[in-house]
């Protein structure tokens, strides 16, 4: 692949909807990739996030600890590969895209209710300020939630949803669409977007949860501590993988309480 050829690692999803990734390496690598994906046509407009990450002696990154490359049925599994339509403009049926200022300005205008589209574990240690967070603990989860009501309060208000990188929002918002939920926008960028914008003195609290070596992301050097242990309750940003082989469940755990049990709490 053209990742591999330049030496890059992380991770890479490609589908018939699209592609997405996160990829790690030298600089001037990374970018001899964003040219030679920007220049097969449907992927010229791809949307590109950059951060500074730590280098190993050997100049790759020390993020992620290989390269994967890989075609499944969705970008990211909702389960509903099928119903996600996309056309040469995008996903058909999303919502209009927010950038932070005008989310501000969306805010500061109506009653606008904020929805977390991620996993309960990532919004556990960070979030927008009074947000709706489904509870959810994977992705394939959301469609049940959708249609079990829970959210139905939502249905007539204006929802603003937000995840990572926006992504997961691209898909999320024509599944609420559909699911009869009309004033929606979806925050462009995601959190990555608002934390590099207003950093920690806007809306968002906490920290930004990631899927590689630096488990967090902090946007300021006040970043507020808000999630708390799953065990004694103290402040902590720490989520660990239960070590039960073949649990995929993660909990927000201290240093002090996961090094004494690893595992969650579910009924063995
Ligand atoms: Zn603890
Ligand atoms: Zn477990």
């Amino acid at each position: 692949t053209l990742a591999s050829s330049l030496g890059l690692k992380g991770r890479v999803i490609l589908s018939r909807h699209g592609i997405n990734g996160t990829l790690g390496g030298d600089l001037l690598d990374l970018k001899k990739y964003v040219k030679g994906l920007r220049l097969y046509a449907p992927f010229r407009g791809t949307d590109i996030k950059w951060s500074m990450g730590e280098a190993l002696p050997d100049g790759t990154s020390a993020l992620f600890p290989r390269l994967s490359v890989k075609v499944r049925d969705e970008i990211v599994t909702f389960g509903a590969p099928d119903e996600l339509e996309v056309d040469d403009d995008g996903v058909v049926g999303g919502a209009p895209r927010l950038t932070p200022e005008e989310l501000h300005a969306l805010v500061e205008r109506e009653d606008v209710v904020l929805l977390d589209g991620r996993n309960a574990v990532e919004a556990e240690i960070g979030r927008f300020k009074d947000a709706v967070v489904p509870g959810v603990e994977a992705t394939h989860e959301f469609i049940d939630v959708l249609e079990s009501g829970a959210l139905d309060h939502l249905k007539d208000k204006t929802v603003v949803t937000y995840c990572t990188g926006g992504i997961r929002c691209e898909v999320l918002t024509p599944l609420m669409r559909s699911r009869g939920f009309t004033d929606l926008y979806q925050l462009d960028g995601g959190i990555a977007r608002y934390g590099e914008t207003f950093g920690d003195d806007g809306l968002w609290e906490g920290s930004m949860y990631v899927f590689d070596a630096r488990d967090t992301v902090e946007f300021s050097d006040h970043t507020a501590v808000v999630g708390r242990c799953d065990h004694c309750g103290t402040p902590t940003k720490d989520v660990v993988d239960c070590a039960d082989g073949g649990c995929v469940r993660q909990m927000v755990r201290c240093a002090a309480c996961a090094a004494l049990e690893h595992r969650c709490d579910r009924p063995r």
